[in-house]
């Protein structure tokens, strides 16, 4: 007789993002804010590990700071496509963090939208990207950015996603600040600093035409990092030398990423990258560095690991193409260029 067949498993990388600009246009009727925010995959990821099973959810993560119940946006991810799709059948989540938490990076949404994408395919739901969004849109307003990846405006609650024709290709440096940030928080501070303003409309100058190029970076700042400072007074004097070391180092971009805490520099030149790093580490900082991930490479990610699971499944997750230190690890898109900050069209 021959052996019951291992249940199929899936590895999906969860990428980061950063913000490369945000602005805040006010409040909204619904509690939430009206942005307008350009968001950026990067390649420091987390590693999700989907298993189907008989029935009821489960999740395991290593990381202290992640809960393991209904509080994961991994776990809620798979029992809202559970009910939306009327799924009798369940699913065991691991999820191995590298991604800090609470650091403006995006990692629980990135997390539950990966979970989305693993479980629609291996419970044969079939709603794919575009037939995931609003289910995404109730976890969380970064939830639908991750099922679309590389660099795209954000609208609305930045739940509105729009890819961009011009992709930016070049090197992160992401400062972990080790002290969450909670966004509710710096959002409150928000609204009681907020004061009539003009809006400055960097973003959009930044995305047209006229602005095509390197010398756009400049332009593009993060309204939320003087209220998140005021939130996380302890932060300003090491924000403040993060950046003066970044800019020197010849950073074309140097912020703060979503409400934070992570500080980020963007760089065109891979060198100049390392060394600013080596500055930053010298200066007592924890620094990642990763290379941005275009909407290209994020799809073709996806469906790698997606047809991986027909191919042989997944055992563990040292079985990852995408294991290891991201600092060294490359890409591995194919066709992509190891140095240098570019704009491309898609
Ligand atoms: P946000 O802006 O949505 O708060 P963030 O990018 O600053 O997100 P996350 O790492 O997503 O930070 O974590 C924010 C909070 O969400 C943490 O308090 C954490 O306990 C909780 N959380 C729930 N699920 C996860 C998950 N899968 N990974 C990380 N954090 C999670």
């Amino acid at each position: 007789m021959r052996p019951p067949s291992k249940p199929r498993a899936l590895l999906l990388p969860a990428y980061a993002k950063i913000n490369l600009g945000l602005e805040v246009l006010g409040a909204r009727q619904d509690g939430y804010h009206e942005l307008r925010t350009l968001f950026q995959t990067i390649e420091l990821h987390d590693d999700v590990v989907v298993r189907p099973r008989a029935r009821g959810l489960a999740v395991r993560c290593d990381h202290p700071d992640v809960p393991r119940d209904e509080g994961n946006l991994a776990l809620r991810a798979a029992l809202e496509l559970q009910r939306y799709a009327g799924v009798g059948k369940g699913a065991e989540i691991a999820i191995t963090k590298r991604i800090p938490v609470g650091g403006g990076l995006g990692g629980g949404s990135s997390d539950a939208a990966a979970v989305l994408m693993g479980l629609d395919h291996l419970w044969g739901v079939g709603l794919g990207p575009a037939g995931l969004q609003p289910l995404a849109r109730r976890l969380g307003a970064d939830v639908p950015f991750f099922l679309v990846g590389g660099t795209a405006l954000g609208l609305a609650r930045g739940d509105e996603v729009y890819p961009l024709r011009r992709q930016v290709r070049g090197h992160t440096l992401i400062v972990d600040l080790g002290r969450p940030v909670s966004t509710a928080a710096v959002f409150a501070r928000v609204d009681r600093s907020l004061t009539p303003r003009e809006n400055s409309h960097t973003i959009f100058r930044f995305v047209s035409s006229d602005l095509e190029g390197l010398r756009a970076f400049p332009i593009l700042s993060n309204e939320l990092e003087r209220a998140a400072l005021e939130e996380a007074p302890d932060l300003a004097d090491r924000v403040g030398r993060i950046r003066g070391i970044l800019i020197r180092g010849g950073a074309a971009l140097a912020l703060l990423s979503g409400s934070g805490s992570s500080f980020f520099g963007l760089f065109e030149d891979g060198r100049q990258a390392q060394g600013a790093q080596s500055a930053l580490v010298a200066a007592g900082f924890i620094v990642l560095r990763a290379r941005t991930v275009s909407l290209d490479q994020y799809r073709r990610a996806w469906s790698r690991s997606l047809r991986a699971r027909r191919a042989r499944g997944v055992g563990n997750q040292s079985r990852s193409r995408h294991h290891g230190d991201h600092r060294r690890q490359g890409h591995s898109g194919r066709g992509r260029k190891a140095e240098g900050l570019r704009i491309d069209r898609v």
